[in-house]
C-alpha cells in the first residue's frame, strides 16, 4: 500500500512515512492509493473479537507493518485502558442502535485512534530506520488534546504539544488537559477558536524557516490530528464491528445495508465510514449531522463551501468548527481525484472564504445526507430520550440522534441505523443537566452528583480523580505567539536531557 497526496497524485509514499509526516509535505492530505479489498467473509467476521477485527481492517493499509508486530502494537493499544470489554460496544434504544465510542481513558470517541497512533508512530520509526525525535503537535477543539496525551504519554522519543482554544472548550476537558502530568507534554491555551488553534499549527507545520530549524536539533514534526492517516484508518474498524454486532444479534441479514449517522465536525469520524463503504461494508446512506455550525449542512444541499458566517459556541464544543479538514479527502474522490481542482478549492477557501462544487461532483454526493441540530433541539431530544429509554446521551451524540429523527420523519426510510455516540454524557455533564432540568452547581465536580444522582449512573473514574489534580499547564498566548511557545517548549526539554 503507498499513499499519494490530494494536491500532488503523483507522489507515492509508504504507510510508515505517511503517519510519520501526518500531512503530505505540499500541504495535502495522504490518502491511500485504492481502498483495500478485505474479504468480506460476513460469518467470519461476526465472531471476531475488536482486536482481530482491527488486524483484518488495518493490515491491508499498512502494509510495511509486519502482521505479528501490528497485532502485537493493537492489542496494546486496545486493553483494559478501555472500561467494556467489547471496546466499542453496540447498545440497541428503541429501534436505534448506539456505537458507543466513549468507554476510552477519556471518554470520548478520539481515543479510538489515539491510543493506537503513538504505537503506529514508534513502530514508523523504527520501520523507516529513523534516530530522531518527533514532536506531536495538534490543535484540539477539545477532545483530541487529552486524547492524544494520554496516548503519548511517556512514549520514547516523542513529545507532544497540544493547542487549544482557551474559551471553546467545556471546563472538564480544559481540567483533563492542564492537568495532566507527564515529561514531554505541553498544552497551551489559545486566544481565539479552535480554527485559529488549528489554523495557527498548519502554519506552524508550513513554516520552512522553523523545520530547518527544528531538523538541525534532530528533531521531526508530527500531527495527531485527524488528517494523520494514522488515526483514520483505525477508524474505519468500528463500522465493522458495529455492522458485525448486528449480524451476530440478529438484527440484520447477511448483506442487508445499514445508515450510519455522525456527530460531525472535522469530517475525520463519517470519512471513516464512507471509506468502509467504499471496502464494501454495506451502507445505504452515511448521515452528516452538525450542530449550528452548520457549513457542512449547507455544502451537501448547495455545493457551496462558504465560512463566511458567524462562528457559534455550541452545547457540542467538539463540533464547534468551520473549517472541516478531510472533507478535503472527500472532495478528491468525487472529483475523480483532480489534484489541480483541490489546489484550486483550497486556494479560493483560503483566499475567498469559499468554494463551489457542482455538475457531477455535486452528484456523488447522493450516498450522504446532510442536517443539523438547534440548541433547543439538543436538549430536547437529551431530556426526551432519557425519559422514554432510560438512555443518556451526550449533546454531540443528541444532535446526531435529532437529524437522524428529521432524515427518517422526511424520508420514511426504513433502513436499520447505527448512530455514532461519540462521548460520555459525563463529559459535557453541565449542558446534560441543563437538557434535565436539574439545578447546576457552580462547582463542576459538585455538579456532576448531580447528574449521577439524577440518572442512577455513576461518574467515570477517568473524570472523578480530575478535581484532586493540580494545574500543570497554566499557559496561555496569542494565535502569533504560538512559535516561541514551541521554541520555549523545546529548550525547556533541552534543558531537561
Ligand atoms: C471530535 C469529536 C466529534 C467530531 O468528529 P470529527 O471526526 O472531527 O468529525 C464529535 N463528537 C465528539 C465528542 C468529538 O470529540
Amino acid at each position: 500500500m503507498r499513499y499519494m497526496s490530494t494536491r500532488d497524485v503523483a507522489l507515492r509514499i509508504s504507510p510508515s512515512q505517511g503517519i510519520l509526516q501526518g500531512i503530505s509535505q505540499e500541504g495535502g492530505l495522504l490518502v491511500p492509493e485504492q481502498l483495500p479489498h478485505v474479504e468480506l467473509d460476513l460469518d467470519r467476521l461476526k465472531d471476531m473479537d475488536y482486536r482481530e477485527l482491527a488486524l483484518h481492517i488495518m493490515h491491508p493499509f499498512f502494509t510495511d507493518f509486519d502482521r505479528e508486530e501490528l497485532r502485537d502494537r493493537i492489542h496494546r493499544a486496545y486493553d483494559d485502558k478501555f472500561s467494556h470489554p467489547e471496546i466499542a460496544p453496540l447498545v440497541k434504544v428503541g429501534d436505534q442502535y448506539f456505537l458507543e465510542l466513549f468507554h476510552g481513558p477519556t471518554l470520548a470517541f478520539k481515543d479510538m485512534a489515539l491510543s493506537i497512533l503513538p504505537h503506529l508512530l514508534v513502530g514508523a520509526l523504527k520501520h523507516l530506520d529513523m534516530d530522531k525525535q518527533v514532536l506531536i503537535l495538534t490543535a484540539t477543539s477539545g477532545d483530541t488534546g487529552k486524547a492524544a496525551l494520554e496516548g503519548f504519554s511517556n512514549v520514547e522519543k516523542i513529545r507532544i504539544m497540544v493547542f487549544y482554544p482557551q474559551d471553546g472548550v467545556s471546563e472538564i476537558q480544559k481540567r483533563q488537559m492542564i492537568t495532566h502530568g507527564s515529561d514531554n507534554s505541553m498544552v497551551v491555551g489559545i486566544h481565539g477558536n479552535f480554527d485559529d488553534a488549528q489554523n495557527g499549527v498548519k502554519e506552524l507545520f508550513n513554516n520552512a524557516d522553523l523545520r530547518h530549524r527544528l531538523t538541525e536539533r534532530n528533531i521531526l514534526l508530527s500531527s495527531a490530528n485527524s488528517i494523520n492517516i494514522g488515526r483514520l484508518v483505525p477508524q474505519i474498524v468500528y463500522y465493522f464491528y458495529g455492522y458485525a454486532q448486528l449480524l451476530k444479534n440478529n438484527e440484520i441479514a447477511k448483506g442487508e445495508s445499514i445508515n450510519v449517522v455522525v456527530p460531525t465536525g472535522n469530517f475525520g469520524n463519517i470519512l471513516a465510514a464512507y471509506y468502509a463503504k467504499g471496502m464494501g461494508l454495506p451502507i445505504h446512506r452515511l448521515i452528516c449531522a452538525s450542530n449550528e455550525n452548520n457549513v457542512l449542512t449547507d455544502f451537501f444541499h448547495t455545493g457551496n463551501y462558504s465560512i463566511k458566517r458567524p462562528f457559534r459556541m455550541t452545547s457540542s464544543p467538539s463540533m464547534d468548527i468551520l473549517i472541516s479538514s478531510n472533507l478535503e479527502r472527500l472532495l478528491f474522490e468525487i472529483s475523480g481525484r483532480d489534484d489541480h481542482l483541490i489546489k484550486k478549492l483550497i486556494q479560493q477557501l483560503q483566499s475567498r472564504g469559499e468554494y463551489s462544487i457542482e455538475g457531477e461532483m455535486l452528484k456523488r454526493l447522493e450516498d450522504f445526507y446532510a442536517g443539523f441540530a438547534k440548541e433547543e433541539d439538543v436538549f430536547k431530544e437529551i431530556s426526551q430520550l432519557f425519559q422514554r429509554e432510560n438512555y443518556l446521551m451526550d449533546p454531540h451524540t443528541a444532535v446526531a440522534y435529532r437529524v437522524y429523527q428529521n432524515y427518517r420523519n422526511s424520508t420514511q426510510d426504513p433502513t436499520k441505523t447505527v448512530i455514532a455516540s461519540t462521548a460520555s454524557p459525563f463529559k459535557f455533564g453541565r449542558s446534560v443537566c441543563h437538557a434535565l432540568g436539574l439545578e447546576q452547581p457552580e462547582d463542576d465536580f459538585a455538579l456532576l452528583e448531580v447528574l449521577s444522582k439524577a440518572t442512577g449512573l455513576d461518574i467515570p473514574q477517568g473524570i472523578k480523580d480530575l478535581e484532586h489534580r493540580s494545574i500543570l499547564h497554566p499557559y496561555t498566548c496569542h494565535k502569533d505567539e504560538m512559535e516561541k511557545m514551541l521554541e520555549d517548549f523545546i529548550r525547556e526539554e533541552e534543558g531537561h536531557d
